[in-house]
């Protein structure tokens, strides 16, 4: 029987922040990012639509007789960490200079080959978003430049004067041509602009393309700059700012035009990497420190002799470090302001970990309490800048790099001082549109964790992590963790940009790389990886109802799954297993879980998008490979072999349905003991650990699930924490207090896979679900599963989660699901269209009070984790209550 409870008003957002968030993403098209990011008045029609050339300058030697060296080869170590980063002379810089007279309206499309930025008359170009300048980062952000570029929009009339302007672009490798590149789009890869400036004004309509009457140059006051390795910048050269006065000048040479006729060129899709507003650090501390002293250990600690607190001013003679700690690790890159003489030189290395003691047996690489750096592995993340000597200091922040870190090791060559210092954090502007709370502090510092994660790891493309010599878009960590990222932010247009990445990066057979964008030395079509060209989709279509994205890709997914067909039901390439387990699972298996996943996602797809024909084909794929699962891997009473009975074997089997119904139960009871007789831990690594908690919820045990998640040895997700992570980690041991860093080979301070669990947070412990039948939350489901855990079943020394507080900002409206156990069972929610409520029975009273009025309890179902009510609720606000 289903109660039902009406006659309440539309509930509002209850706090603030949710007020705040309500109102923008309301009064936005969701749908279009493009739209709302670049300002549709002075959207033109592409560069090359006006036939403008590509175009480029001439590489001093020192750039075209570059040496490139693969990144994996960790060449620099412990002994290459302070090398400098090589002088390339500066970088390439286009020029147009034109004039305007009686200007009515100007605008740009604008793309490279590289990163790029703009300078007019002397500033920087921006856009207008919410009446302030703001400004996009690292353009034109990673694709396959061997097939795609993104162009940009910009509306020039801000900067544009009477008479005689200045535009000037500068040009750095980026992911085109940067050590990141792995040279993926040929060995002699070079910059190249591409623009149309589109101007209205007393003359009429002119365009003005790129072609040889552009001028370009070598130089400019940033020497170097790579993503991996930082940036060089000499303030007593002319900067990118200056040369757009027209005042000062380069040796200008007319632009060298040249074609890529195979590289498409398309408008800008998806949120842009930016500076994200409101969560810029500053220092939490400075200490300051000179030499090092003894304390017993290879590398000893360091001297320290002052320490500042709380803000970012503080006086560094020669011969001194300074240690800034943001008290976070994060991604962007400091801001600096600075005094001093003119020629000195700072320098400033990145770390995500400070030494713990000095001693290399633990993993250190310098003295106890520098900054540990050598898990960068080549990246020489590194910014140095020499100073104009202004009187009342000189600003710079880096705008051709970025660096993962939550330290800072900053030295000058002369005395000085620095009057402001924050670190702007950036990444793709993907609005924050979930939030959860719990009691548990350790609990809500995970959540945290992982939400730095998401910022740190989402720049452009969804990455494995931020910081070494690799930030790639590692597709088995996409796929583990995309299902948490539309939790935590409305990332559809960002996945829609990847979707096209996956598209341009799919193989001839069908098959996705591991890695995409691709890059020459990772393979494809690996099992648990590949497979987010499958997942990716189906999870931005459950969640937000987007049928577009699926019909956008759907012939792709139709290629891979055709590849598939032809891998004799084995399924994607048995690659890289339970990557990390520290119980390993038969890889092929795996593979054909995957095959079966990704079948049952197809034929849900195909429904969805009205191909009836298809879905039916895709049941029967999934038929066909449960059947080929069933006599592979299971006995012949239909248990798993002993071979395949792991925690993440199990996961798998039963997060798709692959065993005879008459032996789930006994899966599930199989998987419960395999948990319980390793001490409440798990064993999984980057396959089993992304939906462990979820299968453990969906399966009736989602008690099992909060003794996990409230686990604290090693493995867990709050060892970590309690190891002092504000991240989360590549390994659930980078780092433990006990022996210090993890194999520097593969240590990586902010990777957010295992991350994943904040899905279950937010599916099973709020409780806030949509469904593939009325999919981005037509009609939610509220299924609260509060921890009810009785004695008995509590690991020694946890605690209870009392209270969990959440709340979404769904397709369909405002969703917030909130429990209480501190005083009977109190619940509140807020649901934006007719809603199903699972809610938990929790005393034996017989009534309860929904808005204060008292209703009999009825509509028993009962689960393993007790009895519940199923309630049909309207669009409204409301508070349960069990005394
Ligand atoms: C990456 C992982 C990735 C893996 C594949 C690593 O180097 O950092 O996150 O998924 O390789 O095996």
């Amino acid at each position: 029987m289903v109660y039902c409870v009406c006659g309440c008003a539309v509930g509002a957002p209850t706090s603030p922040r949710m007020q705040r968030l309500f109102c923008f993403l309301n009064g936005r098209d969701f749908c279009d990012e493009r739209e709302s990011i670049m300002n549709k008045d002075y959207m033109c029609s592409g560069p090359l639509s006006c036939g403008a050339a590509w175009i480029t300058v001439t590489e001093p030697d020192v750039v075209k007789n570059r040496v490139w060296y693969s990144a994996w080869d960790n060449p620099l170590g412990r002994e290459g960490m302070f090398k400098p980063i090589e002088d390339r002379e500066g970088m390439a810089h286009f020029r147009k200079q034109f004039a305007v007279h009686s200007l009515k309206a100007a605008c740009i499309d604008v793309t490279a080959l590289g990163v790029f930025e703009l300078w007019c008359n002397g500033k920087r170009v921006g856009r207008r978003e919410a009446g302030e300048v703001v400004y996009d980062e690292m353009k034109p952000g990673w694709t396959d430049y061997n097939r795609r570029v993104l162009y940009y929009s910009y509306d020039l009339l801000p900067y544009l004067k009477e008479g005689v302007n200045t535009l000037v672009a500068a040009v750095s490798g980026g992911w085109h041509h940067g050590r990141i590149s792995y040279q993926a789009y040929g060995k002699d890869a070079h910059a190249a602009l591409l623009a149309a400036i589109h101007i209205s004004d007393a003359d009429g309509e002119t365009t003005l393309a790129t072609d040889h009457a552009w001028d370009v140059a070598w130089g400019g006051a940033v020497r170097a700059a790579d993503i991996w390795d930082g940036e060089v910048y000499d303030a007593n050269l002319p900067s990118s700012a200056d040369l757009s006065t027209g005042l000062v000048s380069l040796a200008w040479e007319p632009a060298i035009t040249e074609t890529h006729d195979h590289i498409a060129v398309t408008p800008y899709v998806g949120p842009t990497v930016m500076a994200r507003s409101g969560i810029a650090r500053t220092p939490a501390s400075i200490v300051i420190y000179e030499g090092t002293e003894d304390n017993g250990t290879d590398y000893g600690r360091i001297h320290v002799v002052r320490k500042h607190v709380g803000n970012g001013a503080f006086s560094l003679k020669a011969g001194e470090a300074a240690v800034v700690d943001l008290g976070q690790n994060m991604v962007g890159r400091p801001n600096l302001t600075v005094r001093g003489g003119k020629g000195t030189t700072v320098l400033v290395r990145f770390g995500e970990m400070l030494n713990d003691s000095g001693s290399a047996a633990r993993g250190n690489d310098n003295p106890e309490g520098s900054i540990y750096s050598v898990n960068y592995r080549s990246a020489k993340a590194k910014l140095y800048y020499t100073l104009r000597g202004d009187e009342a200091g000189e600003t710079y922040t880096p705008l051709f790099t970025f660096f993962g870190f939550r330290y800072l090791e900053i030295t000058a060559t002369a005395d000085v001082e620095f009057l402001s210092l924050d670190c702007p954090v950036i990444g793709s502007a993907t609005p924050e549109i979930g939030y959860i709370e719990t009691s548990h502090p350790d609990v809500n510092r995970l959540i945290q964790n992982v939400l730095w994660g998401q910022r740190s790891n989402y720049l452009s493309v969804p990455t494995d992590c931020p910081q070494r010599d690799e930030r790639l878009g590692w597709t088995g960590d996409t796929q583990a963790f995309c299902g948490t990222a539309a939790y935590n932010a409305d990332v559809s247009g960002f996945f829609r940009k990847w979707l096209q990445d996956v598209r341009d990066a799919q193989c001839e057979e069908g098959m996705y790389p591991d890695v995409i964008p691709s890059i020459p030395c990772v393979g494809v079509g690996g099992a648990a990886w590949s497979d987010a060209g499958i997942i990716v989709p189906y999870t931005m279509w459950r969640m937000y109802g987007d049928t577009d994205m699926v019909e956008e890709h759907y012939a792709s997914m139709e290629r891979y799954m055709d590849w598939l067909a032809t891998t004799g039901l084995r399924g994607p390439v048995p690659t890289y297993g339970d990557w990390l387990a520290y119980e390993p699972t038969d890889s092929t298996y795996i593979s054909t879980a995957y095959y079966a996943l990704d079948a049952q996602y197809m034929a849900a797809m195909s429904r969805a998008i009205g191909r009836a024909d298809r879905a039916e084909h895709y049941t029967e794929v999934y038929e066909t490979v449960r059947a080929h699962f069933r006599d592979t891997y299971c006995d012949e009473a239909g248990n798993l072999l002993p071979a395949y009975r792991t925690q993440c074997g199990y996961l798998l089997a039963l997060r798709s349905d692959l065993l005879v119904q008459a032996r789930r139960a006994d899966a599930v009871a199989a998987l419960k003991a395999k948990i319980v007789e390793n001490g409440y831990k798990l064993s999984t690594g980057f396959v089993g650990s992304c939906i462990l908690c979820e299968v453990l919820g969906e399966c009736g045990e989602n008690h099992l699930a909060y003794s996990l998640l409230l686990q604290t040895q090693d493995p867990s997700w709050l060892y970590s924490v309690h190891q002092g992570a504000t991240t989360i980690w590549e390994r659930w041991n980078s780092y433990t207090k006990a022996k210090g860093f993890g194999d520097v080979g593969m240590n990586s301070f902010n990777h957010y896979a295992y991350g994943a669990v904040m899905e279950w947070m937010y599916r099973h412990v709020a409780g806030i679900e949509t469904t593939e039948a009325a999919p981005g939350f037509a009609a939610p489901i509220l299924q609260p599963k509060p921890d009810t855990r009785r004695e008995e079943e509590i690991p020694a020394g946890q605690e209870k989660i009392t209270w969990a507080k959440a709340s979404y900002v769904s397709r369909a409206g405002l969703i917030e699901s909130a429990w209480d156990l501190r005083d009977g069972f109190a619940y509140t929610c807020t649901v934006p269209v007719t809603s199903t409520l699972y809610l938990p029975i929790l005393t034996e009273s017989g009534v309860y009070t929904v808005n204060g009025k008292e209703k009999p309890i009825a509509g028993e179902t009962v689960t393993t984790c007790g009895k519940t009510m199923v309630l049909t609720l309207p669009a409204g606000h409301y508070e349960f209550h069990q005394a």
